[in-house]
């Protein structure tokens, strides 16, 4: 194992929204705000763009006439034995009568280059 292996999945906190991104993010996925390197300027040019892995879309609607219903968005990330690695109530809220939600989850993967 090299070390460029050993630095994949390295984090670090956004300072914009706090969420935990990747290191090598030059872009922050939570919040869109452009990244600037305070001690890595080359990682920028050893890491390719992310490609989108997956993506998912549903939606869900309180039936008419009904009274406010309440929702939880979770997610859970497992690995290839099935046990959960990560878990995280993405976030809550009321539907009203007719409201709905549209939940997105989207996945992007990054290969650095030079492997
Ligand atoms: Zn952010």
């Amino acid at each position: 194992m090299n070390a460029r292996v050993g630095a994949a999945g390295k984090t670090r906190v956004c300072p914009h929204c706090k969420s935990t991104i990747l290191e090598s993010a030059s872009v922050c996925p939570g919040c869109n705000h452009h990244l600037r390197f305070d001690r890595s300027a080359n990682l920028d040019s050893r890491v390719q763009p992310a490609v989108s892995a997956l993506r998912v879309e549903g939606a869900f609607k309180n039936p008419e006439g009904a009274e406010a219903w309440e929702y939880s968005v979770v997610v859970t990330i497992r690995n290839d034995r099935g046990e959960e690695v990560a878990r995280k109530v993405v976030g809550v809220g009321a539907l009203e009568a007719h409201e709905s939600r549209t939940v997105t989850l989207s996945v992007d993967v990054v290969k650095p280059r030079g492997r």
